[in-house]
């Protein structure tokens, strides 16, 4: 699908401003094109030449041996987005509207206590939580291909408990947006990858996450599977699409058995359901 690009224009390094803006220079001297939606908390699939550096509105990537990269747009992106295409000397700058969402307001409460306040004895295993968590999203598989793929959800039975990105009130207390979207299932319920990767992060007791898998993708697009009571995979394991990851659970901070699926892609929060096909 093709659409919402706006203010195209070609920049030949070299070339002044004010022969950018002429007609002729309309034509980019590089390629571009996308499959997706542009929108808040979603991505979009770029295609240009192998290699090509990429600035996506300040992150910067590569595309692969196929032309092909991501770029994902935060829970509260701006709705004007440009994308730089490097090649060589040969610069091209393309607009890309980007669509508002909407964000709703909830409110959990009983959540265990020690995972509002953490206590101090907690702190440690907190930090070196974090530091597998920053490596796991930092993480760059250049085999990965499944940031391509359209996801299926990694439950059979889908009940969307809590959606994506609403702005939480835990215990009382206000907290920052709900960065995952939460799916009620029963203790134990089978958790499946929605598309092909390589697993680099399995922990099975984080303190806020659980048991926490995370998948890379390809292309820095990682997802994220939290509170599972056990876990079906290892570091290193690859998978494809409706490979069993885990189970279920409630642990760390949750008040009852679900998954919370998260996305990231270069330290963007995204939207995972938006890559599912009938979402
Ligand atoms: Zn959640």
């Amino acid at each position: 699908m093709f659409g919402g690009l706006f203010g195209l224009t070609g920049l030949s390094s070299g070339c002044d401003r004010a022969l950018a803006r002429s007609p002729e220079s309309q034509h980019s001297p590089l390629p571009f094109s996308f499959n997706g939606t542009p929108q808040q908390s979603g991505l979009v699939i770029g295609t240009t030449l192998p290699g090509a550096q990429i600035d996506a509105s300040g992150i910067t990537t590569n595309a692969d041996s196929d032309g092909r990269f991501v770029m994902g747009f935060d829970r509260d992106a701006p709705l004007q987005a440009m994308i730089t295409i490097s090649m060589g000397t040969t610069i091209a700058r393309f607009g890309l509207e980007v669509a508002p969402r909407a964000y709703k307001v909830t409110s959990v409460s009983g959540l265990p206590s020690a995972t509002i306040d953490p206590p101090a004895e907690a702190l440690a295993r907190i930090e070196a939580d974090a530091a597998l968590k920053r490596a796991a999203f930092d993480s760059n598989n250049q085999i990965a291909r499944g940031f391509e793929e359209a996801f299926r959800w990694p439950l059979d039975d889908v009940r969307i408990t809590s959606p994506w990105g609403a702005t939480r009130m835990l215990n009382g207390k206000s907290q920052r947006p709900h960065f995952g979207i939460d799916l009620g299932a029963p203790r134990g319920t089978p958790i499946y990858a929605p598309a092909s990767g390589f697993v680099v992060l399995a922990e099975p007791d984080m303190h806020f996450e659980g048991g926490m898998v995370a998948i890379d993708h390809g292309q820095g697009l990682i997802t994220t599977y939290l509170h599972q009571s056990a876990l079906a995979v290892e570091v290193g394991q690859r998978v494809t699409p409706g490979a069993l990851i885990g189970y279920v659970g409630s642990k760390g901070r949750a008040t009852g058995p679900h998954l919370c699926w998260r996305m990231r892609w270069r330290g963007r929060n995204l939207d995972p359901s938006l890559r599912v096909k009938s979402a």
